[in-house]
């Protein structure tokens, strides 16, 4: 099947012009709604069309040539659009959100121990932490770390003594807050 010279519409039985009226001098064919536009503006053209060219048509409707966009770019631009969206929404869903593993780590719970520890010395201001990697944290699951640590602080006599801490430390996500449990130091 051809196209309208025109418009490149693809020429079906239903939109081409009956008895040959749409065929040009150059034996190019164009759509029957090509057709209504030339003849809502000169019936006369519009019946002579076999000696009219293809430039001479297009010069004739020139400005008011119809942009069509087929069924197939509609489902083309509606997927793509419907893509970029749904990117979109993961990008900006992403932003705000860190996963839960990395927003709360062995080392916070780590870190956030010694708080609950220092409360509990007679003297926290001498408080020293030995050096503690995240292999004395174990992590239960993604909220609960068990910690054990060791802690140097001075007695009431002055004299510093080293004792050995547990506890289980729970981040509570819902409200951005760090529980401690079960906190033993001896
Ligand atoms: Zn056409």
């Amino acid at each position: 099947m051809e196209n309208c010279s025109i418009c490149s519409t693809k020429l079906k039985f239903s939109n081409t012009p009956n008895f040959n009226s749409g065929r040009l001098i150059d034996g190019s064919v164009i759509c029957r709604s090509c057709y209504k536009q030339v003849s809502s503006r000169n019936p006369q053209i519009a019946l002579d069309l076999k000696s009219r060219s293809k430039e001479e048509i297009l010069q004739f409707i020139g400005d008011n040539k119809p942009i069509v966009i087929s069924q197939k770019q509609k489902v083309q631009v509606f997927a793509f659009l419907t893509v970029a969206i749904l990117f979109l929404w993961i990008f900006i869903s992403n932003l705000g959100e860190k996963s839960l593993d990395e927003k709360y780590t062995k080392r916070s719970a780590l870190l956030d121990s010694r708080q609950f520890v220092l409360q509990e010395l007679k003297t926290p201001s001498t408080a020293e932490f030995s050096f503690e990697h995240e292999n004395s944290v174990r992590k239960i699951n993604d909220t609960i770390f068990f910690v054990y640590g060791y802690v140097d602080s001075e007695n009431s006599f002055g004299a510093k003594l080293r004792a050995s801490y547990t506890c289980t430390i729970t981040y509570l996500n819902s409200i951005d807050k760090i529980q401690c449990d079960n906190l033993i130091i001896k």
